[in-house]
C-alpha cells in the first residue's frame, strides 16, 4: 500500500501559515484579507463547498461575504454584481462557484471577472501566467495539487506524468504546472483518447479529474506509481446520514496496493483547494496593497 498523501493535513498546514500571516496583519493595524463568493440556486454539492470555504475563512480570520442568488437570475443581473465586485475596494478577491444554471455561459462570466480579483484563478491572464516566469493567481485545485506533491517531497523532475482528464478548470492547468513547475514529461488524456490504459500504464504520476468513478483499475497503472485522484462524485448511500458519499475516479482499493503515494476520496485534493483559494485570497491582498 502506498502512502496516502493526507490532503487534510497539508490543508491544516497552510491554514496555520495563512492564519499567522493574518495575525500579523492585525497586529499592525491592517485590515484583514476580504473574500466574496457568490453562490447561485439550490445544488447540494455546491452548498457545501461554500460552506467549506467560508469555514476556512473564519478559521484564519478573514472577512468573507456570500452573496446568495435564486437560479433565476438572468446573466445581465450576474454581470453588475460582478462589476460592483470588481470596482469594490474593500474586497481583495472573489469567486463563483460553478456549476452555473444553464441558461448562464461560463464562458460570458469569467472573463467579466478583473484577473485582479479572480482567486480561482480562472481567467485567461491567471492560466496563461502559469508558463510565465511570475505565476498571478493559479487555478486553484492544480496548484493545490502542486503543494500536495511538494510537501510529500514526491519527486516529479524527469518523471512521466499521465493526466486523465482536459478541463480548463482542472486537467489543462494542470499540465502545464507540472511542466513549467516540476519539470515532469507529461501526456494529457481526454474523452477521445484511444487506449487510455497504454498511457495510464506508462505514468510514473497518474493525475485523475473525470469525474467517473472506477475509471482507473488496478491493470491500467505500474507498480509504484504516484497517483493524485481529483474526481469526486456523489454516489447514492443510504447508510451514510447525508445520504450519499463520494467516490473518486480510481478503484482505491485495487489500485493503493500498487502505488508508491496515494490520495484519499474524500480528503485527498479537496481540502487543498480551498486551501489554494486561502493562499490566493491572501495573494491578491498583497498585490493589492502593493
Ligand atoms: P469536466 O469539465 O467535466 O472535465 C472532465 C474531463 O474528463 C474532460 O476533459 C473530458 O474530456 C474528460 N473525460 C471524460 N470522459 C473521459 C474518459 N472516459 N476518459 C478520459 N477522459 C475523459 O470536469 P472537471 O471540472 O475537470 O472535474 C473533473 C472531476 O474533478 C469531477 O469529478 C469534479 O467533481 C472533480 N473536481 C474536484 C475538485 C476538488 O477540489 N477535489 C475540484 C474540481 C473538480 P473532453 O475534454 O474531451 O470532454
Amino acid at each position: 500500500m502506498g502512502l496516502l498523501l493526507d490532503g487534510k493535513k497539508i490543508a491544516n498546514e497552510i491554514q496555520s501559515e495563512v492564519a499567522q500571516r493574518v495575525g500579523e496583519l492585525i497586529n499592525n493595524n491592517k485590515r484583514v484579507p476580504h473574500l466574496a463568493i457568490i453562490l447561485i440556486g439550490e445544488d447540494g454539492a455546491s452548498h457545501s463547498y461554500v460552506n467549506g470555504k467560508m469555514k476556512a475563512c473564519k478559521a484564519v480570520g478573514f472577512e468573507y461575504t456570500l452573496l446568495q442568488f435564486a437560479t433565476t437570475i438572468t446573466e445581465k443581473k450576474l454581470f453588475k454584481h460582478i462589476e460592483q465586485l470588481n470596482q469594490d475596494d474593500d474586497i481583495d478577491g472573489f469567486i463563483v462557484q460553478l456549476p452555473l444554471p444553464k441558461h448562464i455561459s461560463v464562458e460570458h462570466i469569467i472573463p467579466l471577472i478583473d484577473s485582479k480579483k479572480d482567486v480561482d484563478g480562472f481567467t485567461n491572464h491567471n492560466f496563461g501566467s502559469i508558463v510565465s516566469d511570475q505565476p498571478l493567481l493559479l487555478p486553484a485545485t492544480p496548484f493545490g495539487v502542486m503543494e500536495l506533491l511538494k510537501r510529500y517531497q514526491v519527486t516529479t523532475k524527469g518523471k512521466h506524468c499521465v493526466i486523465v482528464g482536459a478541463s480548463r478548470i482542472v486537467g489543462a492547468p494542470m499540465s502545464l504546472m507540472m511542466v513549467e513547475q516540476a519539470q515532469a514529461t507529461v501526456t494529457i488524456c481526454h474523452k477521445f483518447t484511444q487506449d487510455l490504459a497504454k498511457h495510464t500504464r506508462n505514468a510514473d504520476i497518474l493525475i485523475v479529474a473525470v469525474g467517473k468513478p472506477g475509471l482507473i483499475t488496478a491493470d491500467m497503472v505500474k507498480s509504484g506509481v504516484v497517483i493524485i485522484d481529483v474526481g469526486t462524485t456523489r454516489i447514492p448511500d443510504a447508510t451514510k446520514k447525508s445520504g450519499f458519499r463520494l467516490s473518486g475516479d480510481v478503484d482505491f482499493e485495487k489500485v493503493a496496493p500498487l502505488s508508491s503515494f496515494i490520495t484519499p476520496v474524500p480528503g485527498g485534493v479537496g481540502p487543498l483547494t480551498i486551501a489554494s483559494l486561502l493562499l490566493n485570497t491572501l495573494k491578491a491582498y498583497e498585490r493589492h496593497h502593493d
